[in-house]
């Protein structure tokens, strides 16, 4: 997946991904306007996509992979028991239903790439507790993004948050650099020892994104060749930011202040 070796960006190279990532933070917010049950997961790729070419972007994830067999959607829509990739379909959301919205944005050169579950309707305590407890996750490991931890220090944190609560912390599937290209060295693993991996220095732009699970971290490919779900087809949640390491705290590129704006509106 991820190709090349670590590429540390220039602040003239953040500064242009901070661009990329605004817009992106401001899709997810238009989004978040139309998540509501009965409303479809094509629609919403429609709006995302519309949004991002309209501000002059382009969707990342468009076209993503083989020519033969390149991603089809703007968004990766996972519902439920998909834990990601999951296609748009034309299937309207239900009451009690959850939904990961995974978006990347391609802008100035530079992609970012973030990703939230919402709760559609009325949603049962326990998924909403894997909600909130697999995007407090995705903010311990961020606290570890700074100079001198190594990637395996946001791993762990990651993994302690969450294990601990009884959840399956997927393992085949894990966070990147980002940049030129969406998917940079290192990988980012949810779960992993303290100390170990890569070191991180001022400049490393990361997607960390935990993918966690209701029940067992196993998960299957489906036969479509893109939507991972859990293998006991239990609900599994995913939060993700584009971040920059810094030297005493990492700075959060995308936002979910947009997403959060339209929810509490609703
Ligand atoms: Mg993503
Ligand atoms: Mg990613």
């Amino acid at each position: 997946m991820a190709s090349g070796k670590i590429q540390y960006k220039t602040e003239e190279e953040i500064d242009l991904i901070r661009v990329s990532a605004k817009l992106l933070a401001q899709a997810h917010g238009e989004v978040a306007k139309l998540m509501k049950p009965g409303v479809t997961p094509k629609q919403l790729d429609r709006r995302a996509e519309e949004f991002i070419r309209d501000h002059g972007g382009v969707p990342s994830f468009k076209g993503y992979g083989p020519a033969n067999a390149a991603f089809p959607h703007s968004l990766c829509l996972s519902v439920n028991e998909v834990v990601v990739h999951g296609l748009a379909t034309d299937k309207p959301l239900q009451s009690g239903d959850i939904m990961s919205v995974d978006c990347g944005v391609y802008l100035n050169g530079f992609h970012s790439d973030s990703a939230y579950t919402y709760p559609i309707g009325e949603v049962s305590a326990d998924v909403l507790a894997l909600l909130r407890e697999t995007k407090a996750s995705l903010y311990k490991g961020i606290e570890k993004a700074v100079s001198g931890n190594r990637v395996g220090d946001i791993s762990y944190a990651i993994q302690n948050h969450v294990a601990r609560l009884g959840y399956g912390v997927v393992r085949e599937l894990v966070g990147h650099g980002v940049g030129a290209k969406l998917h940079e060295k290192p990988e980012v693993p949810n779960f992993g020892k303290r100390g170990s991996g890569p070191l991180l220095q001022t400049g490393l732009v990361l997607a960390i994104e935990p993918m966690v699970n209701l029940g067992k971290k196993d998960v299957v490919q489906e036969a479509d060749g893109w939507t991972i779900r859990t293998k006991d087809r239990k609900p599994s949640a995913h939060f993700e930011h584009t971040v920059v390491v810094r030297k005493d705290k990492a700075e959060i590129l995308t936002s979910f202040e947009y997403i959060e704006q339209a929810l509490a509106s609703q």
